[in-house]
């Protein structure tokens, strides 16, 4: 049988094979796959917010039900931050390398490197019904990078789960236990089982 297709608003193609490796069951193609090559301006103050934004604004102009992921990484001793500035928090959108450091940077004098992932998933319907999830994962930031694997702040995150950093996980065992598995696992059960 053939595959239903889910539009995801992202242009992260990290986030879009992620989505695809959770749900197999599914096409997932990106808004600019479906022909969307808009922005979203994430204004949100809370990543439910942006991830409502995104949906929103791709499932608008492509009249067609769609998924986004708003997420990022929240440090205890930094109140939150970078939370979700988590893609600009070094200045430049997306400047992964940047971020890291700049995390890393500011952690320096605290023992306390608790923190965690966010993920929080919208999908919006065009007759505008709306069903959101969020999911966490925890760990700590480490002192320097471990790893390759992943993307954004992966290599410095330690997950208490798998005892080793996303960046030296594997894609199987990272997405057994990532806040953006566990956000779209809560997701599918509050629609029932089936996404669309
Ligand atoms: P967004 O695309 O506005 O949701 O930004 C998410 C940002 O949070 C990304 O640029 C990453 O830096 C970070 N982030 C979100 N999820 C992950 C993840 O699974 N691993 C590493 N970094 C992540």
């Amino acid at each position: 049988m053939e595959k239903k297709t889910i539009v995801v608003a992202t242009g992260n193609a990290h986030k879009l094979r992620e989505i695809a490796e959770i749900f197999p069951e599914y096409r997932i193609i990106s808004q600019r796959e479906a022909g969307f090559s808009g922005e979203a301006e994430e204004t949100g103050k809370t990543f439910t917010e942006n991830a409502v934004i995104k949906a929103e604004t791709a499932c608008r102009a492509l009249s067609m039900p769609v998924l986004a992921d708003d997420s990022g990484i929240c440090a205890e001793a930094l109140g939150g931050a970078p939370g979700v500035y988590s893609a600009r928090y070094a200045g430049e959108h997306g400047n992964d390398r940047a971020n890291r450091a700049l995390l890393l940077k500011n952690l320096k004098n605290t023992d306390n490197r608790r923190a965690y992932f966010e993920s929080a998933v919208a999908l919006v319907f065009p007759d505008g019904k709306t069903v959101t999830a969020t999911g966490r994962t925890y760990g700590y930031i480490l002192t320097e990078e471990h790893g390759t694997g992943g993307f954004g702040y992966d290599p410095i995150f330690f997950s208490d789960d798998l005892q080793k950093s996303f960046g030296d996980a594997t894609a199987e065992e990272k997405n057994a236990v990532s806040h953006r598995f566990r956000a779209l696992t809560a997701l599918r059960e509050k629609t029932g089982g089936e996404l669309q």
